[in-house]
């Protein structure tokens, strides 16, 4: 189902107006038949959604000029856009019975006349099921790379995103740098608590890591309660600073366990990227600080 969200573009379209699936399409006198089982065929090609609104963008413009499309969905935190910003837009929802597919929108610097406004959402019911299918893709994808007990990314996201901000960094000359952290004395919270109350206290400290770091930063879960923290862009001092906040937001966790309020601390390490480090030698290092942040008392962070 296509129906369309908002218009600047002053054209005619009513809020009640909804295009349902393909085989409900009534032919359009200015969409040629052609043009449709193209579309239709070359959408089945990719789950990815990029390229399925890439190709869509180019085909469009067989039927309708225009600037530029954007997709969004919010959920997702998907923004997608092709060509350019214009003036005059027109949104649509995309939804199948119960399921929200995202907003596409189309721009262009001249209004949208009501036989083009008729043929875009010819087009759009071609896509309704292709974006569902690459939504689910993304989906599954993005799982695969995730802790599902913390939504921190796990060692085949750590893996991957490690090498690219090395090779990033080196080519760049970029700082970066890494913390590892280990909740203390958890074994004891799991003892007394239960394993549930411990499994809420691995969500809660990825929360806590998630706030007090930017949003280009990443956590990773590295183990049972040890984390990874990438920090592209931060030197020795800067990743200092994050982790000792990182260390007083966790020590200041208010949590209430089964047998009474749970104390909490953690022992971080930090290492920043020399010129011949790669992976498993700033891993190596931040593992040495952890563990003399360890044998130093924990609760504390060390520099390697
Ligand atoms: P230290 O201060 O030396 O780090 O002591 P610790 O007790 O934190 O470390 P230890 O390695 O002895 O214990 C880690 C515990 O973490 C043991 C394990 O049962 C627990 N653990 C690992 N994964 C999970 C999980 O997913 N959920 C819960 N609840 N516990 C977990
Ligand atoms: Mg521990
Ligand atoms: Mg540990």
């Amino acid at each position: 189902m296509v129906s369309p969200l908002h218009s600047d573009s002053r054209a005619e379209l009513h809020d009640d107006k909804i295009v349902t699936s393909i085989g409900e399409l009534a032919p359009r006198p200015d969409l040629q038949p052609e043009l449709l089982l193209r579309l239709t065929g070359k959408l089945q090609t990719t789950l990815e959604l990029r390229q399925l609104l890439e190709i869509f963008f180019t085909e469009i413009q067989q039927a309708v000029l225009i600037d530029g499309m954007t997709f969004h969905h919010a959920r997702q935190e998907l923004t997608l856009s092709q060509g350019k910003q214009s003036v005059h837009s027109i949104s649509y929802r995309l939804q199948t019975q119960g399921d929200y597919m995202g907003d596409l929108s189309f721009q262009r610097s001249t209004r949208f006349r009501e036989h083009e406004l008729a043929n875009i959402e010819g087009l759009i019911t071609t896509l309704v099921y292709p974006v569902r299918n690459a939504l689910r893709y993304h989906s599954a994808v993005a799982a695969a790379f995730r802790d599902p007990l913390t939504g921190a990314g796990n060692r085949a996201a750590l893996d991957r995103t490690l090498k690219r901000e090395i090779e990033l960094a080196k080519r760049h000359e970029h700082q970066l740098s890494l913390l590892m952290l280990d909740l203390d004395w958890f074994k004891q919270i799991n003892d007394q608590h239960g394993h549930s109350c411990g499994d809420r206290v691995l969500q809660q400290t990825v929360k806590c890591i998630s706030a007090s770091i930017r949003q280009t930063d990443m956590c990773f879960r590295y183990g049972g309660e040890e984390f990874i923290i990438v920090l592209s862009g931060a030197c020795a001092e800067g990743a200092q600073t994050i982790a000792e906040r990182i260390r007083q937001g966790i020590a200041g966790l208010t949590l209430s366990g089964s047998q009474g309020p749970i104390t909490l601390s953690a022992s971080l390490g930090c290492a920043t990227l020399r010129g011949d480090d790669d992976k498993d030698s700033l891993l190596h290092r931040a593992d040495e600080a952890l563990y003399a942040a360890k044998s130093g008392g924990r609760n504390r962070v060390i520099s390697a």
